[in-house]
């Protein structure tokens, strides 16, 4: 066993290996899976084998510095859909007592006291007053 495994380090040695794009593809692959046990769809299956086939090939890629690039691209991707979820959740679970807004300035999102009527707004970022509409 132990050969087995010295074999595989020398194997792997100079390769990429795993990171999160890594993991994502493997949800991905398995959440499509899943879907096609229902939907039964020959292209659905062969999007799942690219996806394998690309989770193999990042694996053992020798061009590393392209792998943490894509890598990079991925959680850059993913931490602005994040945020965009979050801030959604957040939006819809303060429906009741606040409303948000961009600063016209610098497009930060401002959180406001759900008021009626037009507010003199200080961004919090750019210390610019802006005068804002809140409808209810
Ligand atoms: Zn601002």
């Amino acid at each position: 066993m132990g050969s087995f495994r010295d074999k595989l380090t020398r194997f792997m040695y100079g390769r990429y290996g795993i990171d999160k794009l890594y993991y994502a593809l493997a949800i991905l692959s398995f959440v499509l899976l899943v879907i096609n046990a229902f939907v039964h769809s020959s292209i659905l299956s062969i999007i799942v084998w690219i996806i394998l086939i690309l989770m193999i090939y990042r694996v053992l890629s020798k061009n590393i510095y392209k792998r943490q690039k894509e890598n990079a691209i991925f959680i850059k991707a993913w931490n602005w859909l994040k945020s965009k979820i979050l801030l959604a959740v957040r939006r819809i679970k303060e429906i009741r007592t606040h409303r948000y807004h961009r600063c016209p300035h610098c497009k930060a999102m401002l959180r406001l006291p759900r008021k009626r009527g037009k507010h003199t707004v200080q961004c919090p970022r750019c210390k610019e007053d802006s005068k804002m509409r809140v409808i209810i």
